[in-house]
């Protein structure tokens, strides 16, 4: 084998990101900063009644117990807006400082004016332009809610959405276009259109006296090619923070697959300052999965550690049983499960990585590279699981208890290598 191709150096650096502007979302000493040299943050919205007002704070609770650095809830009536100062209090008497933001369609000037403590309880406001009034109310209406954030200080979303664009300016764009020598296609003056709404609106909040570092945009459209289109616009355009969601991404597996393909090849440029991954729940499950794959996608893009990691193969014709990916399943819930109590015990210890292989051909050498790993025994192979810690071959299981005494090995490794008796390995 030849082995003389000249190798040039292979970056694996993490993106260069966009200098944006920093917001600093508040809620007392709790500040959550987003844009500017922030760590790329995690969003997410409840999907209970506000009037709820322990129902939502449960809800908020768990999404931010789940990683989410900002909560969103829907304010979209008056005994809603009544809600907001309960569902605060709520979550401050259990410990849960995680900053609410507003969602505000239709009637949101009139909620933010007429009730000053839902103002104020709140750390940001969601603007949507095309959702606040028509003809010549809707600079009215824009301006009280701007001037309701300037007042209280507050961080406004300037949240424009394919799905709710304005659609005055979409016309004008569209007459425009057409008196065009060569006119472009429909799909790029609806780019122009989101784009213009975002920039035009947060143009004007600034002559209304907003702060432009208190300015968040996005511009959410539901396809792949269409979000990084506009979102690539968005940043040579702009130095606002960027919120940055495929919206009605849809469920499971469509929706995840689709909103960690776009977020991932924008992320990647540097582009987006915050995210939230808009998943439909399936009957019965979690509203936090979306916060969970949320999490991933940053972990997955070494943009941010959260939990540590469990590599595990996909198995295959090598394994018969199911007993590999049982227990990397097992440790993979337990590690989650554990990192709200772990976070403050083990400093560092969102950064373990376990592997869990499924047989002699990559699994020592897969182990090696984890913290802690198990090669399992394959189908024909002697029924003895090799243990490497820290690189080094450590131990073989055997017996039928290889899953349980593995999964204490896991514990001890915690415990000896981040609990704060021994922080300085
Ligand atoms: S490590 Fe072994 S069991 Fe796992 S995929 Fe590779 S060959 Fe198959």
């Amino acid at each position: 084998m030849n082995a003389d191709y000249p190798l040039d150096i292979i970056d694996a650096a993490a993106p260069a990101p966009r200098r944006s502007r920093q917001a600093r979302v508040a809620w007392g000493e709790h500040v959550v900063t987003v844009g500017g040299d922030a760590p790329v943050r995690v969003q997410s919205m409840t999907n209970t009644d506000t009037v709820d007002v322990i129902g939502t704070a449960i809800q908020v609770k768990e999404l931010a117990q789940a990683g989410s650095e900002l909560v969103r809830i829907t304010v979209n009536t008056p005994e809603a807006a009544d809600a907001v100062p309960h569902i605060r209090d709520q979550l401050d008497r259990m410990d849960v400082h995680v900053p609410l933001v507003g969602d505000f369609h239709y009637n949101g000037h009139r909620l933010l004016t007429e009730h000053p403590a839902m103002a104020q309880a709140l750390s940001k406001y969601r603007i949507n332009p095309g959702n606040v009034g028509k003809g010549d109310k809707k600079d009215r209406q824009f301006a009280m809610m701007i001037e309701a954030a300037a007042r209280y200080d507050k961080v406004v979303r300037i949240g424009v959405n394919w799905g709710s664009l304005d659609q005055e300016l979409l016309a004008e764009l569209m007459d425009q276009n057409a008196r065009r020598s060569q006119p472009v296609n429909a799909k790029q003056v609806m780019y122009q259109a989101l784009v213009q709404s975002a920039l035009t609106s947060a143009g004007y909040a600034r002559e209304l006296g907003l702060n432009p570092d208190n300015i968040i945009i996005s511009c959410k459209v539901s396809g792949v090619q269409d979000l990084i289109s506009v979102y690539r616009a968005l940043a040579r355009r702009c130095d606002y923070a960027l919120h940055l969601g495929l919206t009605e991404a849809g469920m499971a597996t469509k929706g995840t697959v689709a909103s960690a393909t776009a977020l991932a090849v924008l992320l990647q440029e540097g582009i987006g300052d915050t995210i939230r991954v808009s998943l439909t729940p399936q009957p019965g499950e979690a509203r936090t999965q979306e916060v969970v794959v949320a999490l991933e996608i940053l972990q997955s893009l070494g943009l941010r550690t959260f939990n540590p990691s469990v590599t595990a193969c996909p198995g295959c014709g090598r394994t018969t049983s199911t007993t590999f990916q049982e227990l990397a399943k097992q440790i993979d819930d337990f590690l989650r499960a554990q990192m709200p109590v772990w976070k403050a015990r083990y400093p560092g210890v969102e950064g373990l990585k376990v592997a869990v292989m499924g047989c002699i051909v990559n699994g020592p050498g897969e182990s090696k590279h984890a913290d802690i790993g198990i090669s399992l025994p394959g189908t024909g192979e002697a029924p003895a699981a090799p243990v490497f810690i820290d690189g080094e071959k450590a131990l073989t299981l055997r017996g039928e208890h290889i899953a349980r005494d593995f999964f204490q090995l896991v514990q001890s490794y915690i415990e000896r290598r981040f609990g704060t008796a021994t922080a300085a390995h």
